[in-house]
């Protein structure tokens, strides 16, 4: 030890302290963020698209045991509880236990997750239509009137909210919540062909032709954060197409909400190695447009839909452009697409969209 050393240790800690040698962040700083991060397990993952967390301003948080938008002076639990009787528990959520020892279940009941146990859990991503028509109006429904929850809310404009860290189950999906992350697309929904929908309240033509959305007034706040936003499916024309042998009807999700599902897809498929970037596919490469065996969504790690969970669900409807998200997430991942149409059933993903 140099002389100076044993005669001043003193003034050594200083130095370091008054030049900031060591790591210690300064007091007080704020860590700053890019807007686009998403959490899972406590941790920040950016996706590049942009998130509004539930910890954010505006955000929309599942976390609460209140009612969102019910008047203040009635929001509580106690006062929820005994006005709506489709509310059962002040947690709209739970703890995801399947699959885990009861070694794990005690270390995690609390909130204890770690990110590799999340990984090992997660393989699967749940695509709806909320039938809300707005992120808000969506929350709206969940939390105040239906006691459910999901993680991920896409808004009209592509503004995704987050309600929950990935580490919670939340109540979405039936028998894929344990295993899933969930995202409800802000979209009316789909509708039988020949009979009702509400198309005419929530789609007008433009002068021009285009086909724009129109959020009714009944409504009230739209919630939309980019101002002026003139919402347009990506296409002009509604879609037709089958679920479950049934013909249905619906208007495109918006070019904005495919932009964002895609990064948020290739994120999570990312931070989820056993979550992998495909859909549902038959043995000739195509959407399978029906529930899952009960073998078929055991077996099925990746992106699918509601309808793929539950005979009684038909989102995200006919108009979901599966090539489009998932060819676009495949991009973003630097994942090469099938030299060939899938030899077996499910586990290939559709890519022809890939070499456009
Ligand atoms: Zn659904």
């Amino acid at each position: 030890m140099p002389a100076f050393t044993r005669l001043f240790p003193g003034l050594l800690a200083s130095l370091f302290l008054v030049c900031g040698c060591g790591t210690l962040p300064r007091a007080g700083r704020p860590e700053p963020r890019q807007g686009d991060e998403i959490v899972a397990a406590g941790r920040f993952f950016h996706t590049g698209a942009r998130v509004v967390l539930w910890l954010d301003p505006g955000g929309y948080d599942a976390y609460r045991v209140e009612r969102r938008f019910a008047p203040l002076a009635k929001s509580d639990w106690e006062d929820s509880k005994a006005e709506l009787k489709t509310l059962n528990s002040p947690n709209r959520y739970g703890l995801r236990r399947a699959g885990l020892t009861t070694n794990e279940i005690e270390r995690v009941r609390g909130g204890g997750w770690d990110l590799p146990l999340l990984q090992r859990t997660v393989d699967q991503f749940v695509l709806h239509f909320d039938v809300a028509g707005t992120s808000r109006n969506c929350f709206r429904v969940l939390q105040d009137d239906r006691d459910l929850s999901v993680h991920f809310l896409l808004d009209l404009d592509g503004t995704i909210y987050q309600t929950l860290d990935l580490k919670e189950r939340a109540s979405h999906a039936t028998i894929a919540n344990d295993r899933s992350v969930g995202v409800e697309i802000a979209n009316i929904g789909a509708y039988p062909v020949g009979g009702k929908n509400p198309f005419a309240e929530w789609y007008r033509t433009n002068t021009t032709g285009q086909t724009r959305i129109t959020i009714p007034e009944r409504f009230g706040e739209s919630g939309i954060r980019t101002p002026h936003f003139i919402g347009h499916p990506a296409r002009n024309e509604p879609v037709r197409g089958s679920i479950h042998g049934e013909e249905y009807v619906q208007f495109d999700f918006t070019p904005e909400q495919y932009a964002a599902l895609t990064q948020l897809t290739a994120s999570l498929c990312r931070i989820f190695p056993r979550l992998k970037c495909q859909y549902p596919v038959d043995a000739n490469g195509q959407l399978i447009r029906r529930k899952l065996s009960a073998t078929e969504f055991e077996n099925y790690h990746g992106v699918l839909g509601h309808f793929h969970v539950q005979e009684d669900k038909d989102d995200p409807g006919p108009a979901m452009d599966w090539d489009r998200v998932i060819g676009g997430a495949q991009r973003i991942l630097g994942l090469e697409p099938p030299k060939k149409a899938a030899s077996g059933p499910l586990l290939t993903p559709r890519a022809r969209d890939l070499r456009r």
